[in-house]
């Protein structure tokens, strides 16, 4: 039985005493939880503040990048030791707003899957189609092309070590979610996928679904059976919504 994971992922937003309120109420609403694992995604020079407030709780931390390199001159840029520094569990490694606006292309996004894993860092890989690739046929070929690139480079068995997030672009942000049934159908057929290479590891495989989760759809999305979870944006600065989908993933 896979648990259910709810990261959320904090994007450009916070501030010191913001996330300090935010934290709190977090760490408060996990207490209630028993199963569902929990985890924020946070800027970098917030790392040191979310250790410092999460070790000792149920919530898990990660950060929303890191370089492909592991040490060099690469001016402004984090590897995943540096990460693993303060603690982290977890890191989004290509997310739609970087493949974007960042150019960042699979063989990158490849690339960066295997600097996380090099540095003991679990991956929460982002995947999902833009619109116009849904409304002509594409959804497929395109999830299956992110993540071939990260297989055919470290191997399938890698995802033992990894969760996927499938995030369709043109439902992150926007308010528009994809319907259960789209996002189920969507789901199982990654998990189909990864089982023809890897039966065990797709069974075991977490599968977060990402766009415009709220309290008030996350019950209907996290229902579905290859749903195992949410990689929340926008509602995850809401302490009171964050924590109402965690509940919601804990029955
Ligand atoms: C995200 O940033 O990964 C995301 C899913 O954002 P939102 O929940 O705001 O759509």
């Amino acid at each position: 039985m896979r648990a259910k994971l709810v990261a959320g992922n904090w994007k450009m937003h916070g501030c010191l005493p913001d996330n300090a309120k935010l934290l709190a109420e977090v760490i408060d609403g996990s207490n209630a939880l028993s199963r569902a694992q929990q985890a924020v995604c946070v800027p970098f020079p917030y790392l040191e503040q979310v250790r410092g407030m999460l070790r000792r709780t149920r919530v898990a931390w990660g950060a929303q990048n890191l370089s492909q390199h592991a040490k060099g001159a690469y001016t402004g840029e984090v590897s995943g030791a540096m990460l693993r520094d303060f603690d982290c569990t977890y890191v989004i490694v290509g997310h739609s707003e970087r493949r974007l606006l960042y150019e960042e292309d699979n063989d990158t996004v490849a690339l960066k899957f295997k600097a996380a894993l090099d540095a003991d860092l679990i991956p929460i890989l982002c995947i999902g189609e833009t619109l116009a690739q849904r409304e002509v046929g594409e959804t497929e070929s395109v999830v299956d092309a992110q993540l071939a690139a990260v297989t055919n480079r470290v191997g399938a068995k890698t995802l033992a070590s990894a969760v996927i997030a499938y995030e369709p672009v043109w439902a992150i942000g926007t308010g528009k979610t994809a319907t259960p049934e789209q996002a189920q159908a969507v789901h199982a057929h990654i998990r189909k996928r990864v089982a023809r290479d890897q039966s065990a590891v797709a069974q075991e495989l977490r599968i977060l679904y990402g766009g415009s989760v709220k309290a008030s759809n996350a019950e209907e999305l996290f229902a579905m059976p290859d749903i195992d979870g949410g990689l929340i944006g926008g509602a995850s600065l809401n302490a009171a919504e964050f924590v109402a989908i965690c509940k919601t993933a804990d029955r």
